[in-house]
């Protein structure tokens, strides 16, 4: 499988320029699309998932071994049945039990025999650690259950084509845990599309991934590729949390840190630094913000 988005872009009536250009071809497994609040990830999201029209631009889903190649942007029917989509909010109706409302959602899928339906809610319920909790209403289901619910449905039809946008935001560290070796089950023979502000999600999940913000690609690679790039370059320093303004106006700070109470700043830089910094090793959060605060006020990352 192959996604090819070219050139898309998108300008909102309001006059928002949420997507510039954006070029990107992925394959199969994991692809992490990270960047800030507002950078224009659901607006990619909503648009490969045909639930909103670009301005300009093209995107095609290919597979030279099952031999189709579809145009997104027009056969939004035959990517329909190829796609599995996990929105950053979605309802669910509180008061119905997490089978039946999936097996609402396998028959609106068109699953039409209900044996069939049945073996596949409870397989997907078991394959998302929710079959003990299977009777129980969606409303009493927790941040982390929810969306594990949501890969459920997601899943329903055997999508070629997966997108989660933000799935991890507001989960805590156990259940971001349990969601992350469910999501990193899915890849292999599909393309999952992941999009997080949350670094920490792409280092843990993604063999590709673009960073975007303010609706343009900035990056696109491995990341341990990207991480190397920066080895030899990357220098911390603990400094009084009084003289910030000091260092910002003298380096070209990439992020600071708070560890302990203590300031820590991070600066990229191709020669070596003295006065006091120390090389550091490079890690994801160092490329991210490196390249965001080449279009972001660093103060306001
Ligand atoms: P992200 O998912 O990265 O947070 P979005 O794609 O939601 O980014 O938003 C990108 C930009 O487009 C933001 O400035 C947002 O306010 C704006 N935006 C998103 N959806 C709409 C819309 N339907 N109408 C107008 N502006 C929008």
């Amino acid at each position: 499988m192959q996604l090819t988005i070219d050139r898309l872009s998108k300008t909102y009536p309001n006059g928002v320029r949420a997507l510039h250009n954006v070029s990107l071809t992925l394959s199969n497994g994991m692809f992490g699309l990270l960047g800030p609040n507002g950078a224009g990830k659901s607006s990619l999201m909503r648009t490969i998932a045909t639930l909103q029209e670009p301005d300009s631009g093209s995107i095609r889903l290919d597979d030279p071994d099952a031999d189709y190649n579809l145009d997104v942007l027009t056969n939004k029917t035959g990517v329909r049945q190829l796609l599995g989509y996990l929105p950053q909010e979605f309802g669910v109706y509180p008061r119905i039990s997490a089978r039946r409302m999936l097996d609402h959602v396998a028959r609106l899928k068109g699953i039409e025999r209900s044996n069939e339906r049945k073996d596949l809610v409870l397989a997907l319920l078991d394959k998302v650690n929710l079959y003990k909790d299977r009777d129980r209403k969606l409303g009493t289901f927790s941040g982390g259950m929810k969306q594990r619910w949501g890969i459920a449905q997601a899943l329903v039809g055997n999508p070629r084509l997966i997108i989660v946008d933000e799935p991890t935001a507001g989960l805590d560290p156990a259940e971001r845990n349990r969601f992350y070796n469910l999501l990193s089950q899915l890849g292999e023979q599909t393309i999952v599309i992941l999009s997080t502000h949350i670094v920490e999600d792409v280092n843990t999940l993604c063999s590709q991934f673009a960073i975007i913000c303010h609706g343009e690609v900035l990056y696109h690679g491995e990341p341990e590729n990207a991480v190397k790039s920066l080895e030899g370059k990357i220098y911390s320093k603990r400094i009084p949390q009084n003289e910030i303004e000091k260092y910002r106006a003298g380096y070209p700070i990439i992020s600071t840190q708070l560890k302990a109470g203590q300031l820590y700043i991070r600066v990229k830089s191709d020669e070596h630094l003295a006065n006091g910094f120390s090389p550091a090793a490079p890690d994801l959060e160092d490329v991210y913000f490196t390249h965001i605060s080449t279009k972001m006020d660093i103060n306001t990352i």
